[in-house]
């Protein structure tokens, strides 16, 4: 059985992160991924383009994620912000272009290029990565955790969770880490899908196939009020509609509970037209799941479990979700960074301030 500072469970985005931060403050750290190969979501973002972050201050991007996941966020997004994470990418030889919408993505367009980044990252720092280890127990020991998967066993001094939500199960993340979290004695907030379609009327769709609906503005409309809006993209799918306005308002809608909603659709040429979702989309198809590891258990100063010293929490397993746009992944980077600054004081480690001075030299060149 081996031992190590830091075990960090899940090799998706967060996890993927939280190993090179690891590696950049020189802890023993180890990646354990049950698929074959890590950051199987982290490929499919963007559309295989990857949209990183968006380029705007923090304060703006903090508003976006609404509290109370904004509130949380906040030391985490200030610890790691949009400009600094397009740095960090750079540093590691990876220009990040800013797109419509102030969307950021790797300057190839292509999110296998930000994995490679990952793994050689990961390897360049001597941080290795199990991959086909399904974690399946997390136990505290009086020395930190044992963290047991089919293959083998592992101790650590600390234990960071990341291991996603429940959406695109298929890439891996299936809500194991709620389980142990429930263990431990967090709760764990319902889960609800976020960002993702409607059924609706198949009237409408007759009534919308084969036209073009570009850009469109979205009123939420609960009876006669507008409890918000969206902009985006419309489409029209064999199940209903979808399109970055529509899932944007599905998960203004989830995160507020809100039911029997209508949503107003503004189009281009200036017509509107009134929508009654029927239903969403399962979860499984939803970009994020809302729910997940309750943010009031956490300390959002450093990512620690407030029920279990050492234990630490990152990304979407956690009750956090953010718009389309790059906040996902930011919020998933943000946190991962976080937790293992912490962990790297605990081990005696200095903080990332001269890789962003690195960062900083780079871009300048
Ligand atoms: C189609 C799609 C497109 C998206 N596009 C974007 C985008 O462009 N921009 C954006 O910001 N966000 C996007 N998102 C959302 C974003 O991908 C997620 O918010 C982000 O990946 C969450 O990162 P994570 O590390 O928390 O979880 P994940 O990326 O889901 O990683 C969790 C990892 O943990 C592993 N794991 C789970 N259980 C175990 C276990 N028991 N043992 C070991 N390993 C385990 C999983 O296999 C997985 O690799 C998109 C999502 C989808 C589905």
């Amino acid at each position: 059985m081996g031992k190590t500072d830091l075990i960090i469970i899940g090799g998706g985005a967060a996890g993927l992160m939280a190993g090179c931060a690891a590696g950049e403050l020189g802890l023993k750290a180890l990646v354990v991924e049950r698929k074959h190969k890590p950051g199987r979501k982290l490929l499919l973002c963007g559309n295989a383009r990857c949209n990183l972050t968006t380029n705007i201050s923090e304060n703006r991007m903090l508003q976006m994620f609404v509290d109370p996941v904004g509130r949380f966020l906040e030391p985490a997004i200030r610890g790691f912000t949009p400009s600094m994470l397009q740095r960090w990418f750079a540093a590691g030889g990876l220009r990040t272009v800013v797109k419509a919408g102030n969307k950021v993505y790797p300057h190839t367009e292509r999110a296998s290029d930000v994995l490679n980044l990952f793994t050689d990252r990961l390897r360049d720092k001597n941080v290795s990565i199990a991959c086909s280890s399904t974690v399946q127990a997390v136990e505290k020991t009086r020395a930190g955790f044992r963290v047991t998967t089919g293959n083998f066993e592992v101790e650590g001094r600390y234990v960071l969770v990341a291991t996603g939500g429940i959406s695109y199960p298929k890439t891996g993340s299936v809500g194991d880490g709620q389980e142990w979290a429930k263990k431990m004695g967090h709760s764990v907030k319902p889960y609800r899908p976020g960002l993702v379609g409607f059924e609706v009327d198949p009237k409408v769709l007759k009534r919308r196939e084969g036209k073009i609906h570009g850009m469109v503005m979205v009123d939420i409309l609960s009876g006669d009020k507008k409890i918000a809006e969206t902009r985006g993209v419309f489409e029209i799918e064999k199940w209903g509609i979808g399109g970055t306005a529509i899932t944007d308002a599905s998960r203004i809608m989830a995160r507020r509970n809100l039911k029997g909603c209508t949503l107003r659709v503004r189009f281009e040429n200036g017509s509107v037209e009134e929508i009654k979702p029927l239903r969403t989309r399962p979860i499984k198809e939803a970009m994020v799941t809302i729910g997940g590891v309750a943010l009031a258990e956490i300390d959002c100063r450093n990512m620690e479990s407030k029920k279990c010293h050492g234990l630490y929490f990152s990304g979407e397993v956690l009750d956090i979700d953010g718009p389309t746009g790059g906040y996902n992944l930011q919020a998933a980077f943000s946190t991962a960074r976080l937790a293992v600054a912490d962990i790297g004081k605990r081990c005696g480690k200095g903080g990332f301030k001269s890789l962003e001075k690195t960062a900083k030299r780079r871009m300048r060149k």
